[in-house]
């Protein structure tokens, strides 16, 4: 049976690096859960939905076809068939993110999709790296190895704005905060929810060191 290593914290903290890096290290799938929300979002919005309104998100959740790739080298996303890796990186997504992600009936339909793409992979191939928000303790709590990342806010964002173009450190500690609340202050919050997991603080250290400790777990 495949390996499953589930990788969970917030923004910034370094997951989809990490991820991608051990599956790459270990020829493993890789699946980026933030990637099925923000697509879902990009498709509410493409369709005119009101993302604040949660009956209307509920009643169209199941409408989209969400496709990931799961190469560690290439990911892929898309929806509908149409290739959306940068329009659910844009601010419109990042916005309203946390709010289509509360909604249950979200939540259900792709954690079952999330698990079923698991399922295959420890089938298919060696196994997977999942990394997102509530793996270790909902979507893979019986993963073989599960984390859950932190780093300093501070850290967070400088990371962060490494990414975004044009962009100020302050602004994104900010924007990170302000996600972190709303992903946080839900109900069934898996950030506020005790897994076994792992905590790996990665404040001082590069990613090479941060891979090199998940690998080494996966040995264990
Ligand atoms: O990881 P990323 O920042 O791209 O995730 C975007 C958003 O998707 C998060 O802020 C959170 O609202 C939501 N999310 C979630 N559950 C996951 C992964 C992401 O609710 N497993």
């Amino acid at each position: 049976e495949g390996v499953v290593v589930a990788i969970d914290g917030p923004s910034g903290s370094g997951k989809s690096s990490t991820a991608k890096g051990v599956a790459t290290a270990r020829g493993l799938w890789y699946l980026d859960t933030g990637a099925m929300y923000r697509a879902m979002t990009w498709w509410m919005q493409h369709h005119r939905i009101d993302v604040d309104d949660a009956a209307a998100v509920a009643e169209a959740a199941g409408r989209p076809d969400i496709t990931m790739g799961t190469d560690p080298a290439a990911p892929t996303v898309h929806v509908d068939g149409r290739d959306v890796a940068r329009e659910i990186r844009t601010q419109e997504v990042t916005a309203k993110v946390s709010a289509v992600s509360a909604v249950p009936a979200v939540r259900e339909r792709l954690v079952d999709e999330q698990r079923g793409t698991i399922a295959q992979a420890r089938r298919r191939a060696g196994g997977i790296v999942v990394e997102g928000r509530d793996i270790t303790t909902i979507v893979a709590p019986d993963a073989s190895v599960k984390i859950y990342l932190t780093a300093s806010a501070e850290a967070r964002a400088h990371r962060r704005s490494g990414e975004v173009q044009g962009s100020d450190v302050a602004a994104i500690q900010a924007d990170l905060a302000r996600r972190d609340l709303l992903d946080s202050s839900r109900e069934d919050s898996p950030l506020t929810q005790t897994a076994e997991a792992l905590e790996l603080e990665t404040t001082g250290l590069g990613l090479d060191e941060v891979v090199a400790i998940v690998v080494a777990l996966i040995d264990r």
